[in-house]
């Protein structure tokens, strides 16, 4: 290849890039990444995506340089800026991973696209989760992801030819420069170096207690990987956890610790299946994946009076009354994570005891997750309000989960330090009622003739095949894995 523009996204990262190691062999290559306006106006953007990025920025800048690559970062939309960085030095090809993002992305990939054709160059797109593009079925797809997930890890790139044309770089942007209000949550911490000793942590010794740790948000902090973020903004791949991970289990001696990492293996499988139902049917980030229950509840085509909108309202702000549903939502507010269980029952609480439909409150949650992946968030958040049409309706009792999860009441005095004073509201709903209402509009519904027509359908395109999702075994002897994880109620694939 001639010379090369490496365009960054969700991928941020030296190890195991596919676009960086093939501009290796380039006469003359830059790396970009662009900060889109659309994205900073998308409503599921906040401070700590952009704060995380530009952290994560920082140190592959500082990597890349010293293998003789520039970094640009610029800020503007697409394909503008290529136009104007085409214009000052005009590059040939352009490399990048592909997204399966929101709408915005989806829609700038496009005009991306069109704009290569019109300029004659050639863009190239990697893979580098197990989402597979243009899907015509699920079957076979587990075993194309374990195809993907074995193939060899690409080295580090060493050396680059840099684009000599190319202006030196200012120094990087910061949330005030562009706009943005200051970063209100403490997080964990950005970037690959982050990313490696976050997984190794956990694969040598942090994960023995997965199994036990992941349920209550008092242990799953550290006892869950914690990789979420790291697997969203792309400063390490699911190969690399996948592989490390396997070779963990092969090669060490502690059944405990090998059986924790099997169940948080099969989790890896996850990530990519969930993120496959948005790249099958993008239209999932905003309507029912089960369009028989389309305007059932407020906010789903049908306004939000309100009584509704209150209720929204004091969710988003932890003030339900329901001592472990406001602790939790004060938690991930301020730290930007929360274990699965407990997102379900915020979700499960939003949806069955407030009636809400899934679209306001899964925009407040993206924006609090810093590991926001739409993928695996719009399909959560559907699974978790009942709309899918094909799996159970799990409703979560925060009185149950608050016994079950945190008995001594140490999580729910850490962020609700008010309970049990005059300051801590009343709930705002009567449980039993609201909980009927909602049983009865749901069962009513699931029960008509469209919706059960309905089922088979999103069943069949989304849901994974008899033989289940790709095998996690305890030993490699083949270097393939073997035996499938149980299946875990928590995760409920469909
Ligand atoms: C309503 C709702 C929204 C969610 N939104 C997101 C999101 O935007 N981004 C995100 O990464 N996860 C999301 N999850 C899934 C899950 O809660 C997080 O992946 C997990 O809590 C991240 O912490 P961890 O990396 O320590 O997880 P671990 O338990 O250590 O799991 C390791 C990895 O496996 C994958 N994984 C684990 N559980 C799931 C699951 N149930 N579905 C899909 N992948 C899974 C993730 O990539 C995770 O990083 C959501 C769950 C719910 C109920």
């Amino acid at each position: 290849m001639e010379t090369v523009l490496v365009w960054l996204k969700r991928d941020l990262r030296l190890h195991d890039h596919a676009p960086l190691h093939a501009a290796q062999g380039a006469r003359a290559a830059a790396a970009l990444f662009v900060i889109e306006p659309a994205w900073l106006q998308s409503p599921e953007f906040s401070a700590s995506h952009l704060h995380f990025t530009l952290q994560c920025l920082a140190e592959l800048r500082h990597v890349l340089a010293a293998r003789g690559l520039p970094l640009l970062v610029r800020v503007g939309e697409l394909p503008a800026v290529l136009q104007q960085l085409h214009a000052e030095w005009p590059f040939q090809h352009l490399l990048s991973h592909e997204e399966t993002g929101t709408g915005w992305s989806y829609q700038r990939d496009i005009a991306v696209g069109r704009w290569c054709r019109g300029q004659g160059v050639a863009w190239q797109e990697f893979t580098q989760t197990g989402v597979v593009r243009r899907l015509a079925t699920r079957q076979g797809w587990a075993g194309r992801w374990a195809q993907r997930m074995d193939a060899p890890l690409l080295p580090a790139p060493t050396q680059f030819h840099a684009a000599a044309a190319l202006a030196d770089q200012p120094d990087l942007p910061t949330l005030a420069s562009l706009g943005v209000a200051p970063l209100t949550q403490t997080l964990q911490a950005a970037g690959e170096t982050a990313a490696r000793a976050t997984l190794l942590s956990f694969i040598t010794g942090r994960g023995r207690d997965y199994r036990r740790a992941l349920s209550s948000p008092l242990t799953a902090e550290s006892g869950c990987s914690r990789l979420s973020p790291h697997l969203a903004f792309g400063t390490v791949s699911m190969r690399q956890v996948h592989q490390a991970t396997e070779g963990a289990m092969a090669s060490t001696a502690d059944r405990t610790l090998a059986y924790a990492l099997h169940g948080f293996a099969g989790r890896l499988r996850w990530h990519c299946h969930f993120m496959q139902k948005l790249e099958d049917e993008p239209a999932i980030e905003s309507r029912n994946f089960a369009r028989a229950y389309d305007g059932l509840r407020p906010g789903d085509g049908v306004p939000m009076d309100e009584l509704h909108a209150a209720r929204l309202q004091a969710w988003c702000e932890g003030r339900t009354g329901f001592p472990m549903v406001d602790a939790c939502m004060r938690s991930l507010c301020a730290t930007g994570w929360l274990n699965f269980r407990m997102r379900a029952m915020l979700v499960s609480f939003a949806a069955y005891h407030l009636g809400l439909h899934w679209r306001e409150p899964g925009l407040f949650l993206a924006r609090q997750f810093l590991d926001f992946e739409p993928g695996i968030h719009w399909s959560q958040m559907q699974m978790q309000s009942g709309t899918t049409g094909i799996n159970t309706l799990r409703i979560y009792s925060p009185s149950k989960q608050a016994l079950d999860q945190d008995p001594q009441g140490e999580f729910v005095r850490r962020w609700v330090p008010e309970f049990g004073s005059p300051d801590y509201p009343a709930p705002i709903v009567d449980e039993k009622a609201a909980l009927k209402a909602t049983k009865e509009l749901m069962y009513g519904q699931r029960a008509s003739p469209e919706a059960r027509a309905e089922a088979d359908a999103v069943q069949q395109r989304h849901g994974s095949r008899k033989a289940g999702l790709p095998p996690s075994g305890m030993k490699r002897s083949t270097g393939r894995s073997k035996a499938p994880p149980a299946p875990s109620p928590q995760g409920e694939l469909f």
